[in-house]
């Protein structure tokens, strides 16, 4: 029996009947400079079917050699997750036919991943830790993509698809968690908090740049509902390619939502993959979940079995980095800002730029008001995240030194942010080439000053009488001629002296 009905039901009568069971499955894209089981390149953007060779399109004959790069990377995952690292790890293959699968079967691991129990502590808005169970990492390759032409981009309604074979083969590390019980109404808050600090250990660790606008970190949410009085697990959904964080968040609140609206219409709940569609929040329906049985898992015949040794592993634990919530307090402390603010930087996504621009030398304070002002709204009308916006904290250092150094206002170096941004080069060249640099030349300043005054004859005297207030209006109109070039506590002094 499927759904009666489709309806959602409120969210708070969802937590009151019901505990939700999560498991998150993340996919991260290795930034290794070669695929997992060959020499072809992994870069992303590449014209369609340039990266591929006999072994990533599965041709027969071809053999495929294990990526010491990725296995490394897949080690220093495990280890950053607390898990165990297996002395001895066999890939396997998993059976099935899909188009963007050239070999009709993946190479993964099964029965043997590499790293298995771990843990990663997570912080959620209120400042408690929540532990997330991590059951496995293994690692895999990646699949090509399909491309649907002639219709929405989904393949219904295309009149045909395209295969592109340049991301088959791209080593991968799958993380599992365990289900996460007892998070109640928090549910969608945890699943959203741990994919951020996977994320954010994932980009400290340097295994991959972890963007997820381009695929190199995908989330499916596993999601099921127990009754308050059920002793057992309901049956689960599992929410593919969910690729943003509030997304995460977003998938996971309505599937429960959804769920329970079956549930207490007397429904049963489909074992199903589902799709979700960013523009509304809601999802759909996929496929009917295969078992692992399905897949004839098997291992693979061609690979020899990982047998990590215990002094490279070791080795491997020394180059993990301090984790970045550590780090996070060590700065909140050497910076000396409040829990509030430090929380909006992370809110905002801006902790490790602000870090990197005063690595670059900018003030703590400056590079924190750049990113989550100025730059903030920037990213907010272009439409992307603060770490996708076309500048580098270095770019933003030189910005904050050009205004620190009196050669640009605030005003002026909002300026040039802007046209770095949209891509016209880098900061000195762009003050070089606009003329931008304020007015120095204060022969230049005084003939605006003395012009403003005599078009403004009345604000001249009330100066005169005694009312410096009144210098605003004729400051306001020298920053204007000057096309806001001058130094406004310099054209001030100036006002007031030709008014004495
Ligand atoms: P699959 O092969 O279906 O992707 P995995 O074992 O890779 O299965 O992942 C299943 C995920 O779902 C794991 O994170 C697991 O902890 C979680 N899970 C298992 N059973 C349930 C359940 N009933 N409700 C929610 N999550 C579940
Ligand atoms: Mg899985
Ligand atoms: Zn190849």
């Amino acid at each position: 029996m499927t759904a009666p009905t489709a309806d959602l039901m409120d969210y708070d009568d969802v937590v009151a009947g019901f505990d939700p069971v999560m498991g998150l499955e993340v996919h991260v894209e290795l930034g290794t400079r070669t695929k997992m089981f060959c020499g072809c390149p992994t870069a992303f953007g590449a014209e369609p079917n340039t990266q591929v060779c006999p072994v990533c399109i599965g041709l027969p004959g071809s053999l495929p050699v294990a990526n010491a790069a990725a296995i490394e990377s897949a080690i220093r995952i495990g280890l950053a997750l607390n898990c165990s690292i297996r002395p001895s790890s066999q890939f396997a293959r998993k059976n099935y036919f899909y188009p963007d699968q050239p070999k009709n079967y993946q190479i993964s691991q099964y029965d043997e991943p590499i790293a298995y129990d771990g843990h990663l502590d997570v912080v959620l808005g209120d400042g408690t830790t929540w532990r997330v169970e991590i059951e496995r990492a293994h690692m895999e390759e990646d699949t090509g993509k399909s491309l649907h032409i002639g219709g929405s981009g989904r393949i219904h309604g295309a009149s045909h698809s395209l295969l592109d074979y340049n991301r088959a083969g791209v080593p991968l590390v799958e993380i599992v968690t365990r289900p996460i019980e007892g998070a109640g109404e928090r549910a969608p808050e945890v699943a959203r908090a741990y994919v951020t600090a996977l994320r954010d250990l994932l980009r400290a660790t340097g295994v991959s740049d972890v963007r997820m606008d381009q695929g190199s970190l995908r989330c499916d949410a596993n999601v099921s509902l127990m009754r308050k009085d059920a002793t057992e697990f309901g049956t689960r959904t599992e929410t593919k390619n969910v690729n943003s964080l509030k997304s995460v968040e977003v998938a996971v609140r309505y599937e429960m939502r959804r769920q329970a609206a079956i549930l207490a219409a007397g429904g049963e709940i489909v074992q199903e993959t589902r799709h979700f569609h960013e523009s509304d929040g809601t999802t759909s329906a996929g496929r009917r979940k295969e078992t692992a049985e399905d897949y004839r898992y098997f291992p693979e015949p061609d690979l020899a079995p990982v047998r990590p040794d215990a002094d490279w592993i070791e080795s491997l634990r020394g180059t993990l980095p301090e984790l970045p919530w550590v780090r996070r307090a060590r700065i909140q402390s050497e910076w000396g800002v409040s829990d509030e603010v430090m929380r909006d930087l992370v809110n905002v996504g801006a902790v490790d730029l602000v870090i990197a621009t005063v690595d670059a030398g900018a003030s703590p304070e400056a590079a924190r008001g750049w990113w989550v002002s100025f730059l903030a709204q920037q990213a907010n009308t272009r439409g992307v995240e603060l770490d996708g916006l076309a500048i580098t904290p270095g770019q933003v250092a030189e910005i904050v030194a050009l205004v620190d150094e009196g050669k640009l206002t605030t005003k002026l170096a909002q300026q040039v942010a802007v046209a770095v941004l949209d891509g016209e080069g880098e900061p000195a060249q762009i003050v070089a080439d606009r003329g931008l640099e304020v007015v120095r030349d204060d022969s230049a300043l005084q003939k605006a000053v003395d012009e403003a005054l005599a078009a403004n004859p009345d604000i001249a005297e009330k100066i005169r009488g005694g009312k410096v207030a009144a210098a605003g209006k004729i400051v306001g109109d020298v920053m204007k001629a000057t096309r806001g070039q001058a130094d406004p506590a310099r054209v001030k002094e100036l006002v007031i002296a030709a008014c004495s």
